[in-house]
């Protein structure tokens, strides 16, 4: 293995997602079985600009595997996006004689992480970290299957005062531009209606479903709608509509929020997170630079930071179908 990198970063940025802590933990093991440096970067690209910066070992990281947000902090910031702010952080890189970066994060991570490449041809590698999995060149991003763990569990619990109460309930889950928290979770969670940004289903054609739905004998409902589907203003004003249009159930509604993000991050997302840190490491050392590494095929491999962001993560059809037809 070629070895001019002597010192990575680590950073988290963006929204925190569950396996951001086993992800920070197998950079810095990775590192430290290769024998180089590893510094962790607090708040994101704020740290990285103020030179907040703590020097880790293999020790640092310990206990974190199952924990869920990230012990580095996350943070957003407006400064990085100019390049005086990106020019302050080049310069706390080069004082440390810090030479490969991993950003973990989402898709403006990877476009600041991308600019600052191209400006300072400095080496940087991306992990995607966040919940809604909407990153292209990845079929899971850190954090999607827990979400969709701790989403499947409240349903479950919805479901139960649902079917006491002959109620229809619509849950509100995190997407704002995918569905695939949606479309999973509907599935596992027994759905009748699943909402999602890309599908518009209109509103006369939901009530129509939940119609016959009740006629074929079902007492109670769980429709599960994305944030950003397109039915309707927001959640509420479905329920209003659905309220005023059907007779005999009681409409309620649920929007999960934040609890979406948090909690112990899952098996499989602890395995994925410790599979990429590596990958990432073992890249820069590679001399590769501006990828992200991201899980294909069961594979772990690189796709150009540049297409992850500017790719479409697509809907599972399949999936879509399967819907349609287990709300029969
Ligand atoms: P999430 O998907 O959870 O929102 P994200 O990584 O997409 O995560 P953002 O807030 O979009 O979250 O981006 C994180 C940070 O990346 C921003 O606060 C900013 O510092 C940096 N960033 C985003 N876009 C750019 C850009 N065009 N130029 C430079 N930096 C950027």
């Amino acid at each position: 293995m070629k070895n001019t990198i002597k010192k990575i970063a680590v950073l988290t940025s963006g929204g925190d997602a569950p396996g951001m802590n086993a992800a920070i933990r197998s950079v810095v093991r990775a590192c430290a079985y290769h024998k180089i440096e590893c510094v962790g970067v607090y708040r994101g690209y704020e740290g990285l600009m103020e030179g907040d910066f703590k020097q880790m070992n293999a020790r640092s990281v310990k206990g974190i595997i199952n924990k869920g947000g990230t012990i580095l902090k996350s943070a957003r910031s407006l400064e990085f996006k100019t390049k005086e702010g990106r020019q302050l952080a080049f310069e706390n890189l080069q004082k440390e004689g810090i030479d490969g970066l991993v950003v973990i994060g989402g898709d403006g991570t990877f476009t600041g992480a991308m600019i600052f490449n191209q400006e300072f041809n400095f080496p940087v590698m991306g992990i995607p970290g966040t919940i809604d999995n909407d990153i292209f060149g990845t079929s899971h991003t850190l954090g999607f299957d827990t979400a969709l763990n701790t989403v499947v569990d409240a349903i479950d619990k919805i479901r139960d005062t649902a079917s006491s109460h002959n109620r229809l309930f619509f849950v509100e889950v995190m997407g704002r531009d995918v569905g695939h928290i949606a479309l999973n979770v509907g599935i596992a969670g027994g759905a009748e209606e699943i909402l999602i940004p890309e599908e518009d289903l209109g509103l006369d054609r939901l009530v129509e479903s939940l119609n016959r739905s009740k006629k074929s004998g079902k007492s109670s409902s769980i429709v599960v709608v994305a944030e950003g589907d397109k039915i309707g203003k927001n959640i509420f004003e479905l329920k209003d509509y659905v309220d005023e249009n059907m007779e005999g159930y009681d409409v309620r509604v649920s929007v999960l929020g934040h609890m979406q993000r948090g909690g112990a991050p899952s098996c499989f997302d602890r395995v994925l997170a410790s599979r990429m840190g590596v990958k990432a490491v073992e890249s820069l050392i590679e001399g590769q630079t501006n990828y992200m590494v991201g899980l294909l095929n069961n594979k772990i491999e690189l796709t150009p930071l540049d297409n992850a962001i500017k790719g479409k993560s697509k809907i599972n059809l399949e999936l879509l179908r399967v819907s349609d037809i287990m709300s029969t």
